[in-house]
C-alpha cells in the first residue's frame, strides 16, 4: 500500500487553471485505493474553500482530505495547552481553525495570549506589529503558520507569511516555530492522519526547498513534479541551491503514476 501527501498550487493548479493530469492522477490514486491528504502552506483558506476551490479544477475533493499550515498550527498549540487565549494575526483560514480547535482569539488590549500565532494577513498593519511584538516578549510562544516569503499571483510575486514574520522576529529577538512545509511539524501531522509508515508515503510537490525538503526530513518518499516552479532546465541549478535530490522526477502526475505502476 501507498500513501500520497500532494501539493496543491504548481502541482494540481495554477491558481484557477487546472494543471494538464493533475485530476487524472487523483482518478488513478482512487481506483487504486491509495489514501491521500492535500497538504498545504496556504493558511488563509478553510478546508472547505480548499476543496470548494479543487472541485472548480475539476478534482472532486472533500474538506477531510485537506490539512492546511492553519489547522496543524492549531493542533500544535492544542498539544501544548487547551482552550488557550491566542492572539492570531492572519485571515478566514487561520481564524476558523483556531476557533474549531476550542482557542479564544483575543483583541489587541488583552494582557497574556499564550501564544501568537501568524499566517498570511493582508490586512497587517503597525498595530498588529505592535501587539504581536509586546505578547512575545511578555512570553507568548511565537507561532508562523509558513515559511514562505513570495507567492505566486497571477504571474507575480506577492509577499507572504515568511516576509510578515520577519518584522515580527526582528522586533520581538524571537524566532517563531514554524509549522507549514518544510516543517517536520505539518509533515508528521499528516503522516498520523494518512495513518501508514512513512516509508510507504510518497510526498508530492514542485517546490524543492518546501516539499521536497520536507519530505525528505519527515523520512517519507519523494517525487517533483515539473509543473510549477522547476523545469527541466533549472533542475540541476536548484537542487544544488536546495540541498535536495527527490527520489523521482516526473513532468506531470500521470508520468509519475506510471512510475509508481512499473515498481
Ligand atoms: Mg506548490
Amino acid at each position: 500500500m501507498l500513501g500520497f501527501l500532494l501539493d496543491l498550487d504548481g502541482t494540481l493548479y495554477h491558481g484557477d487553471r487546472p494543471i494538464p493530469y493533475a485530476a487524472e492522477f487523483i482518478g488513478w490514486l482512487k481506483a487504486q485505493g491509495f489514501p491521500y491528504l492535500y497538504v498545504t502552506n496556504n493558511s488563509s483558506r478553510t478546508p472547505d474553500q480548499v476543496a470548494d476551490h479543487l472541485r472548480k479544477v475539476g478534482i472532486a475533493a472533500l474538506p477531510e482530505e485537506v490539512l492546511t499550515s492553519s489547522q496543524a498550527a492549531a493542533l500544535y498549540m492544542q498539544e501544548r495547552q487547551q482552550g488557550g487565549r491566542v492572539y492570531a494575526i492572519g485571515e478566514n483560514g487561520l481564524r476558523q481553525a483556531l476557533r474549531e480547535a476550542g482557542f479564544t482569539i483575543v483583541c489587541e488590549d488583552d494582557d497574556t495570549p499564550a501564544f501568537v500565532v501568524q499566517g498570511i494577513d493582508r490586512e497587517f498593519s503597525y498595530g498588529k506589529l505592535a501587539a504581536a511584538v509586546r505578547y512575545i516578549r511578555g512570553g507568548a510562544v511565537s507561532v508562523l503558520t509558513n515559511p514562505d516569503h513570495l507567492l505566486p499571483w497571477n504571474n507575480e510575486l506577492q509577499p507572504g507569511a515568511g516576509s510578515i514574520a520577519a518584522s515580527i522576529e526582528r522586533a520581538s529577538q524571537t524566532a517563531p516555530v514554524v509549522i507549514g512545509k518544510p516543517s517536520p511539524i505539518i509533515m508528521n501531522y499528516a503522516i498520523a492522519k494518512l495513518g501508514l509508515p512513512r516509508e510507504q508515503i510518497w510526498v508530492v510537490g514542485d517546490n524543492l526547498s518546501t516539499d521536497i525538503q520536507g519530505g525528505q526530513a519527515a523520512g517519507c518518499r519523494t517525487a517533483l513534479v515539473l509543473s510549477g516552479l522547476v523545469s527541466r532546465d533549472t533542475l540541476q541549478e536548484q537542487q544544488q541551491r536546495a540541498g535536495v535530490r527527490p527520489e523521482l522526477v516526473c513532468g506531470h502526475l500521470m508520468e509519475l503514476a506510471a512510475m509508481l505502476s512499473n515498481t
